[in-house]
């Protein structure tokens, strides 16, 4: 086990099987607790559906928790992940929005389903839900019930013969362009931050998304290089954005060696975050 003076104080990118993590939320909370970390933040794809479990297991294990999201966009035909934090996740306007968003993953996966059978590959969709266990049915989990059932060995295999892009089974899916998910992060009070940058070199977008109400970067993350941190922690100091942190955990066997909480920053980031986030709301209270 690594010994907790490795780690930060926080954690603020997550995942649970509320999306494809492999802990539950409360297990996530309780882990967090047993490493010694102070607050994480609970940012699974698309979803909110973590949230509730998490808070109860935070009030009972004293975890701060941040209530996050992460949503996958489309900016120019380059996927950029955004993570929206402390939403009002009770606004009519978000719940619908999710809602779509979810319809547009079902749909996609039953057109994979078609597909595959089309190949000679019958997968029944009970199998893949039952292995989401939560709302968000992602490609991974299609992979694992192809792996399962000995059609492919590694996901990988599956990908590339399949279902990655290219392969006889890929359906492309929808996706809001960069500016709508930053835009739905602030109309539902939220703050918007970039995703590990790093992964996908961005550079350009950044002070357009700036203008429609960016707040912060992930400068520390699992997948990035001391220069991909270097360069990012300039770019946020240019647009005055939040320097945020997180491993991207997913659980030790979907993501090896990314540690919940070897990637972070500290507590008072959290409490940045969650100000920020609550004088997002009294504005809009005092607007009505
Ligand atoms: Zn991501
Ligand atoms: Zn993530």
């Amino acid at each position: 086990m690594v010994s907790t003076n490795t780690l930060y104080e926080v954690d603020l990118h997550c995942h649970t099987t509320a999306s494809d993590g492999l802990l539950t939320p409360k297990e996530l909370v309780r882990l967090a607790a047993e490493l010694g970390l102070k607050g994480i933040g609970i940012t699974d794809h698309d979803t909110i559906q973590g949230w509730k479990e998490a808070e109860a297991a935070g009030a009972y294990y004293k975890i701060q928790i941040l209530k996050g999201i992460e949503l996958n966009t489309d900016w120019r035909g380059t996927e950029v992940h955004i993570l929206g934090y402390e939403l009002d996740g009770g606004s009519d306007y978000f719940q619908d929005k999710l809602r779509s968003l979810r319809e547009a993953r079902e749909q996609r996966m039953l057109e994979i389903l078609e597909r595959l059978a089309k190949l000679g590959i019958e997968v029944c969709e009970n199998a893949v839900r039952q292995l989401a266990q939560g709302e968000s049915i992602g490609r991974p989990h299609i992979a694992q019930v192809l792996i399962d059932r000995g059609f492919v060995r590694t996901i990988r295999e599956a990908f590339e013969r399949y279902i990655g892009i290219g392969a006889p089974a890929y359906v492309p899916r929808y996706k809001l362009t960069t500016e709508e998910g930053i835009r739905l992060v602030r109309d539902a009070r939220g703050v918007p931050v970039l995703a590990h940058p790093g992964m996908q070199r961005l550079e350009e977008g950044i002070s357009t998304w700036v203008e429609v109400g960016l707040k912060g970067i992930e400068v520390f993350h699992s997948e990035h290089k001391p220069e991909d941190e270097t360069r990012y922690s300039a770019i946020a100091q240019q647009h005055r954005l939040i320097m945020t942190g997180g491993s991207d955990f997913h659980g030790e066997a979907r993501k090896p060696g990314v540690g919940l909480g070897r990637w972070g920053v500290s507590l008072s980031i959290l409490q940045q975050i969650s100000k920020l986030a609550q004088s997002f709301k009294y504005s809009f209270n005092d607007q009505e």
